[in-house]
């Protein structure tokens, strides 16, 4: 095999016609690489395109203390969501337009009925390079094979705490059976690797931050602490402000309980979390999201499309170029590929920088 390889460059058999053809094959997707670099649309700070969060429904079968409110909800009427076939017509301009990396976000993705169709219509689209959502896990058990074989890669899983009570406390409606048998079936399906997403609040789970990180330490989790942040208003923004505990103080806990961490190289531009590895530990990571205490809106490289087909440059920015219209109208690929870029290049926001 050594050989083989070693002295391809003076072969004249069959061995010799491989190696030059993968040699070209390489240079060319080298070439295409730097010529779509070349081209992709920046905003005004330089920002590259790169990564779009689509968010399918606004419904939950939850009601986490910092995201939704027990009673006064109000719902999109579904004729107002962009349907499946809308879903894949704007993301095959998405990605015509220079986006790479897609997640599937809600609300709850996985109470949409047609989610593994999307699935299947997104994964089929050349250009996507990497294919996510983040769910709360109560519906995978049922969900994680078909949509694993419809093209979905990985997942990121909402787990806050590892208490059943607090869990509920905190995950209105949640039980922890449901997660974590969630989590079993997505990694039986090859959903991975698994990201756990927990939301640090005070006085509801910001002490059983250690049990999840143990996890991570002696085992092979990835566990990322994320901020709370004010958003929808109401009971859940008090929330997010009444009960935020910053990075530094849940790092500093785990820390205290668990041992030292050492950081890792974040995976790329559009990885928002500051990862860490236990200096004496397993293969696990824990990771701190920190858009309150440290943000990272300077380097952001991801927008939104809203559940009603709006393109935001921030995922907390109100309003949006409205694609739904368009399309509707009859608008094809590259008028909509076109509109997308625009707005990107447009792009001038920083949200927590400004
Ligand atoms: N329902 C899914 C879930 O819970 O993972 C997907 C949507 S949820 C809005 C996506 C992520 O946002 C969750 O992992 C949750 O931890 C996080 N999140 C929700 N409300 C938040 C808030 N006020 N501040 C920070 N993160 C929040
Ligand atoms: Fe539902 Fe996710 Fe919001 Fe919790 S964080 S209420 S699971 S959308
Ligand atoms: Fe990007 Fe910051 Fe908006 Fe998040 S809050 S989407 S990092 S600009």
């Amino acid at each position: 095999m050594g050989s083989a390889s070693g002295s391809s460059h003076r072969a004249t058999g069959p061995q010799a016609g491989r190696s030059s053809a993968g040699g070209l094959v390489r240079l060319r997707g080298r070439v295409d690489t730097l010529c779509r670099e070349a081209f992709l649309p920046r905003d005004s700070f330089g920002r590259e395109i790169d990564y779009l969060r689509l968010s399918l429904i606004d419904h939950c079968n939850l009601r986490c203390v910092y995201c939704m409110p027990l009673r006064g909800l109000s719902f999109i009427p579904s004729r107002e969501l962009l349907a499946a076939g809308e879903i894949e017509t704007v993301v095959r301009s998405a990605l015509a337009a220079g986006f790479r990396k897609l997640r599937l976000t809600g609300g709850e993705p996985t109470l949409r009925p047609d989610l593994v169709e999307i699935v299947g219509r997104i994964a089929a689209i050349d250009g996507v390079s990497d294919l996510a959502m983040t769910t709360n896990g109560i519906l995978l058990s049922r969900l994680a094979r078909p949509l694993r074989a419809a093209g979905l890669r990985r997942l990121n899983i909402h787990l806050d705490t590892l208490d059943p009570e607090r869990l509920q406390k905190l995950m209105r409606f949640a039980s922890l059976a449901e997660v974590e048998a969630g989590i079993v079936a997505a990694a039986e399906a090859g959903l991975v690797p698994i990201k756990i997403n927990c939301t640090v609040t005070r006085d509801f789970n910001d002490a059983d931050v250690v049990e999840l990180a143990r996890r991570a330490r002696d085992g092979d989790w990835h566990v990322r602490f994320i901020e709370l942040m004010p958003v929808g208003g109401g009971e859940p923004e008090h929330a997010a402000l009444s009960q935020f505990v910053p990075s530094a103080e849940t790092k500093a806990r785990i820390e205290a309980e668990l041992g030292e961490l050492e950081p890792v190289p974040a995976a790329g531009p559009c990885d928002e979390a500051r990862n860490y590895r236990f200096r004496r530990g397993g293969d696990g990571i824990v990771g701190f999201i920190s858009p309150v205490s440290a943000p990272f809106c300077g380097d952001c490289t991801r927008a939104r499309l809203t559940i009603e087909g709006k393109l935001v440059t921030c995922l907390f920015a109100a309003g949006g170029a409205d694609l739904r219209a368009p399309l509707r109208a009859g608008e094809g690929d590259e008028a909509l590929r076109a509109r997308i870029a625009e707005v990107w290049t447009r792009r001038s926001d920083r949200y927590s920088e400004e």
